[in-house]
C-alpha cells in the first residue's frame, strides 16, 4: 500500500494532540530538577516546568553572572579584580557597586556586626583554603589591622578601599542570586518553585497541590529538627555554627567571625534563621543577627526589622521565635518555643 507520508504526518499529529487537547493544549507541568555546584555549595532548583523548558539553563546561566560578579576566589569575577586592584580607587559596575553600598548600609546599621572586610581574618583561619588552623598571633593582628569597613567607600560607581583592604560577599552572596532567580521565575511566569542555595531556601508560590510550603529548621549538631515554617513567596536563611567549623585540640572554631576580636563569635547562638520576601536582606540580617547575639539582635529586631520573622537556638538548645511567626512555626514534639515581642 502506497500511502502518502503527508497523511501519516496529519495523522500523527493529530494523534499527539489528543491528550493535550484535553489538557487545555497545554504540555504536562512537573517539577524540574536543577543541581549546580557554585559558591561552594550545591544549588538545588526545583520549579514546575513543562519537560522542554529552558529554565533549567536560564538558572544556570544566572549562577554563573552572579559567580562571576561575587566570588572572592574566581579570577575572573569583578569581586576578584577589585581585591586585586592597583590603585586605591576603582569604578566598579553598578550592579557590584549597588551591593557594595547595601552592604555598608547594613553594617552601619549592625554597629559593623556584618563587616564584609573581614575577609583577611576569614582567610587567616584557613576558611578560603580549606587549611583550617587558629592563626598565629601576629598573623592574626597583621590581618585585624585591614577589616576596618568604615574606611572604605562607595560613591556611585567609584569605590575607595584603603591598602590591604579586601572583600568577601560570603554573607550576602547566596542572599543576592537567589532574589536574582526570583526574577527569572518571575520573568518566565513559573508559579511553583523550591530554591535551595544550602542554607538559603527560597520558597516560591506555593506547592503543585495549592499548599504553602514547609520548611525544616535544623537542630544544630542534630540530626533532627527544631521545627517547620509554612512559608510562600519568602526566603528562609539560616546563619548557624554547624554549617562550616573544624576541631584543634578539641575546641570547635566556626566560620562567622567577630571583628572586635578575629576569633569566630561565642555568645551562646548556635544558630539564626530568617524569614522574609527578600533574599538579600535575609541573608544581610541572618550574619548580623548571629554576630549580634540574642539579647542585642531582639532588641534590634523590635526597633528596626519588626516585619522579619527570626528563629535563634542556643548552644542549650533554646528555641526562640518572634512573634510574627508564631502561627506558621511549629516546634518538633518536645521542643517549646519562647515568643520574641509579646508585649
Ligand atoms: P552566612 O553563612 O550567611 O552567615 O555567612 C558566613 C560567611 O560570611 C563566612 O563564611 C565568611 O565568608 C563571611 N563572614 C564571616 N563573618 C562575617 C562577618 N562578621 N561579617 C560579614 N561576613 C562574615
Ligand atoms: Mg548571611
Amino acid at each position: 500500500m502506497n500511502i502518502p507520508r503527508k497523511k501519516w504526518t496529519v495523522w500523527g499529529a493529530a494523534v499527539f494532540c489528543v491528550p493535550l487537547l484535553f489538557a487545555g493544549c497545554h504540555p504536562a507541568l512537573e517539577y524540574q530538577e536543577t543541581t549546580i555546584y557554585a559558591m561552594d555549595t550545591l544549588l538545588q532548583f526545583d520549579i514546575l516546568a513543562s519537560g522542554d523548558s529552558d529554565i533549567g539553563e536560564q538558572m544556570r546561566a544566572e549562577v554563573e553572572r552572579v559567580d562571576r560578579l561575587l566570588s572572592a576566589t574566581n579570577l575572573d569575577s569583578e569581586l576578584y579584580q577589585l581585591n586585586h586592584r592597583e590603585a586605591s580607587s576603582s569604578t566598579a559596575s553598578e550592579e557590584l557597586a549597588g551591593i557594595l553600598s547595601d552592604c555598608l548600609a547594613i553594617s552601619r546599621q549592625t554597629d559593623g556586626a556584618l563587616n564584609i572586610a573581614l575577609y583577611p581574618v576569614t582567610q587567616a583561619w584557613g576558611f578560603v583554603s580549606g587549611d583550617y588552623h587558629v592563626p598565629d598571633a601576629t598573623v592574626l593582628s597583621d590581618a585585624m589591622e585591614k577589616i576596618h569597613w568604615e574606611d572604605m567607600q562607595v560613591e556611585g560607581t567609584q569605590i575607595q578601599l584603603p591598602e590591604g583592604m579586601e572583600l568577601d560577599l560570603g554573607a550576602v552572596g547566596k542572599g543576592y542570586l537567589t532574589d536574582c532567580c526570583v526574577e527569572i521565575l518571575r520573568d518566565n511566569q513559573v508559579e511553583s518553585a523550591l530554591l535551595d542555595l544550602g542554607g538559603n531556601v527560597y520558597a516560591y508560590g506555593r506547592k503543585e497541590d495549592g499548599t504553602s510550603w514547609r520548611i525544616g529548621i535544623q537542630m544544630p549538631f542534630q540530626d533532627s529538627l527544631a521545627g517547620s515554617l509554612t512559608v510562600e513567596d519568602e526566603a528562609v536563611v539560616t546563619s548557624g555554627t554547624y554549617q562550616r567549623y573544624f576541631e584543634e585540640d578539641g575546641q570547635r572554631y566556626h566560620h562567622i567571625l567577630d571583628s572586635e576580636t578575629g576569633y569566630p563569635v561565642e555568645n551562646g547562638l548556635e544558630s539564626v534563621t530568617i524569614v522574609t520576601e527578600n533574599g538579600f536582606l535575609a541573608d544581610a540580617l541572618s550574619t548580623s543577627f548571629f554576630v549580634m547575639g540574642l539579647e542585642k539582635s531582639t532588641a534590634f529586631w523590635q526597633e528596626q526589622f519588626p516585619d522579619v520573622g527570626v528563629v535563634w537556638i542556643t548552644s542549650q538548645g533554646e528555641v526562640y521565635c518572634t512573634k510574627n511567626l508564631e502561627e506558621r512555626f511549629q516546634p518538633s514534639d518536645g521542643v517549646e518555643c519562647q515568643i520574641i515581642g509579646e508585649a
